[in-house]
């Protein structure tokens, strides 16, 4: 579904990514993980159009995206939830869920995605009046989830959706990425919580200083001993 080519990002002259290649296949979840300054997050910004790559392509469904502005590149159904969630704290939970659904006018059709937000995040219907600012972290986690998913995105960018939650929230939201892949969402997930991403992911990369280290199945990662020692913090 999505063929990241060569893909090499600059900040003025210093590198964030080099020559990466990633592959996500339709109805996959794929995670990108890595330390702090490893690349992930440009990695993410390229694809979703906020930053311009240096050189490379991003395909989606054979399209090359990387000239694209990043409105264009949601109405080709890419929505990412940024790190640190991005909510718009003055305004209700409803209010920031509708944003979600900008690009669309199909309002009986909204209606029903709303639904079925609230059936994946009950505690959102419950706070759907709330001052999304006043939400706790995992609930503004949740809330970010649901707005992206409000544009009915065949890709789902997730950047750290683990960030500063509590342990049983975080396995919450990572029940929940499970189910919106079950229910024929492709994921890419960049996550520092290799654990965590490895538990729900199909596939991994692994990013170090801007370049791809190791690759594989979730269960090769899970077995290979550098990641083990590394990322798995298993000795
Ligand atoms: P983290 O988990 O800490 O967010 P990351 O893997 O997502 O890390 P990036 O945010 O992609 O890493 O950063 C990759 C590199 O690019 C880092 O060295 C970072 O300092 C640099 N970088 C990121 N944003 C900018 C920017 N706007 N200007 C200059 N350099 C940047």
């Amino acid at each position: 579904m999505l063929k990241i080519e060569g893909l090499t990002i600059h900040y003025g002259v210093i590198p964030a990514v080099k020559e990466l290649n990633i592959d996500i296949p339709q109805g996959k979840v794929v995670c990108l993980i890595g330390t702090n300054g490893s690349g992930k997050t440009t990695t993410l910004r390229g694809i979703s159009g906020i930053i311009k790559p240096k050189s490379g392509r991003i395909l989606f469904e054979g399209k090359d995206l990387s000239r694209l502005d990043s409105h264009e590149i949601v109405r080709m159904g890419i929505s990412q939830v940024p790190e640190g969630r991005g909510v718009f704290a003055d305004l209700t939970v409803l209010e920031n869920l509708k944003l979600g659904a900008f690009i669309r006018k199909d309002k009986q059709a909204i209606n029903k995605d709303l639904e079925e937000v609230f059936a994946l995040f009950p505690r959102l219907n419950e706070r759907k009046h709330q001052q999304s600012g006043t939400l706790s972290g995992g609930e503004q986690q949740m809330l970010a989830m649901g707005r992206a998913l409000m544009a009915r995105p065949k890709l789902l960018l997730l950047d750290e959706p683990s960030m500063g939650l509590a342990p049983i929230i975080v396995k919450e939201i990572f029940k929940i990425i499970k189910r919106i892949n079950d229910e024929g969402t492709t994921v890419l997930l960049v996550e520092q919580n290799a654990n965590m991403a490895l538990s729900v992911a199909h596939h991994g990369y692994v990013l170090e200083t801007g370049e791809i280290v190791a690759q594989g199945t979730a269960d090769e990662l899970q077995n290979n001993d550098m990641i083990r020692r590394i990322y798995l913090g298993i000795h």
